[in-house]
């Protein structure tokens, strides 16, 4: 064994990153979202890094998992779901709690399980299996740097050079609502509520980084209004694939409504319902709509796909190698949905550029990459790496360089650590309707089905 490879050194860094005002049904983005930062440094003095969700749920078990990776070489990114397990129960234990650390069931965070949100049932396994994938991407990207070879080729090689992405549409505010904060981010986007918001903002996303196939974050506005923005979408972009995604906050009876008026234009719709009973119920009336159905909410997790495929529930499984546990695991998703012939593309969460090269890699190596990734970087205007990713034609070059083919920004992650620092608390947390109440005082995260 080549003990240079074994690691000796995990820093863990949370940071505060800013965040233009997007809306969705449950609120509206806040002015900083914590994303937590991963390095590993190898005996041999070399430093991988990864990137994942920064709540602290994510900090608390990113911390135990921190210290118990010591020694382990980078190369054994098998042991990573054992030894977070471990590390969970062991944190439970010493709060005085029990219970095992299960992958389908609720472990021993079972009092944060929430059934529902933006990402889909939130329970310890998919937590941990969510700090899992910043230690795996970190591991990865230090062998890849010592071997020189790129992550992709450790993951048997890419099989396409450039991989798609699609323009992320969002309604917006153009400013965040007041708030005690020292600074609030700002940027030259505008306010767009209206179809001819949305159409002027999918034309400056294509203009600027070639993006040919749009996806409007929906479940803001009573559906005919979200009709209207797809229609005047597609009248200005003919024939080029668009997207909705209301995030469950539809009715089935709605859900098929929106449907049938937008399956000539619509590539998929992205949850119309809230979870795998009334995803089935939408995907029955399929015959008649003709439009698959995507999610990256009721199939997150493995122990959920079996249900789902076997009712037919879901089309397109849109990844995301956070919550899945990994690029590996990524992979097999990929073959699963390959075997049961459902399409995949990748779901994406406010991130930086670390994780964007992640999903590069992963995406490159994946044969039935069957859509446009999504994408929110181009929202973000931060960043922790020395080199911002640059889209042509809507793709990002798959790099070649060894490890994930970036490098990290030292004063910038300094600089966002400290805004994390500062913060009093109340922006390490994301909350969407907290954020949405500074507008609304009335706010509350509405029930499904919204309409
Ligand atoms: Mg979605």
């Amino acid at each position: 064994m080549d003990t240079s490879l074994a690691i000796a050194e995990v820093h863990l860094t949370p940071i505060l990153i800013a965040d233009p005002p997007l809306l969705n049904t449950q609120g509206v983005h806040q002015p900083y979202t914590p994303r937590l930062i991963v390095e590993v440094v190898t005996r041999g003095g070399v430093t991988g890094v990864g990137e994942t969700y920064g709540d602290g749920e994510y900090l608390a078990l990113a911390r135990p998992l921190a210290d118990s990776v010591m020694g382990l070489p980078v190369t054994d990114v098998n042991r990573l779901f054992s030894l977070a397990e471990a590390a969970e129960c062991a944190a439970a234990g010493e709060r005085g709690e029990s219970g095992e650390a299960g992958e389908a069931g609720p472990g021993p965070a079972a009092a944060d399980v929430a059934a529902g949100g933006l990402r889909g049932v939130r329970n310890a396994a998919k937590l941990r299996l969510s700090v899992v994938s910043a230690f795996e991407v970190a591991c990865l990207d230090a062998l890849g740097k010592t071997l020189g070879l790129p992550v992709h080729t450790l993951l048997g090689g890419k099989v396409r050079d450039r991989v798609e992405y699609s323009a992320y549409l969002f309604y917006r505010w153009a400013a965040h609502p007041a708030r005690p904060a020292p600074e609030v981010p700002e940027d030259d986007w505008g306010a767009a509520l209206d179809p001819s918001g949305i159409v002027d903002q999918a034309r400056r996303f294509a203009d600027a980084y070639g993006f040919r196939s749009f996806k409007l974050k929906g479940g803001v506005f009573p559906p005919d209004e979200e009709i209207a923005a797809v229609r005047a979408l597609a009248a200005a972009f003919p024939g080029q694939p668009l997207r909705l995604d209301p995030n469950g906050a539809w009715s089935v009876e709605t859900s098929l409504r929106v449907a049938r008026e937008l399956r000539d234009v619509l590539e998929y719709l992205e949850d119309p319902a809230s979870g795998t009973d009334r995803m089935a119920e939408v995907a029955a009336g399929r015959a008649r709509t003709g439009l698959p159905l995507a999610t990256n909410m009721c199939v997150t997790t493995f122990p959920e796909i079996r249900e789902a495929f076997a009712r037919d529930a879901v089309q397109v499984v849109l990844s995301d190698h956070h919550y899945w546990g990994g690029l590996r695991n990524t992979r097999e998703l990929a073959a699963i949905c390959r075997t049961f012939g459902v399409g995949l593309s990748m779901h994406s969460n406010t991130h930086l550029g670390i994780s964007l090269a992640a999903m590069t890699h992963v995406a490159a190596t994946v044969p039935n990459l069957d859509y446009a990734c999504d994408t929110h970087y181009p929202w973000q205007t931060e960043d922790v790496i020395t080199r911002r990713h640059a889209f042509e034609d809507g793709c990002l070059t798959v790099p070649d360089a060894p490890g994930l083919g970036v490098e990290l920004d030292r004063p910038a992650l300094a600089a966002l650590h400290r805004r994390w620092l500062d913060d009093d608390g109340t922006l390490r947390e994301r909350d969407d309707a907290a954020a949405m109440r500074l507008a609304d005082p009335t706010w509350t995260t509405p029930a499904v089905p919204r309409w």
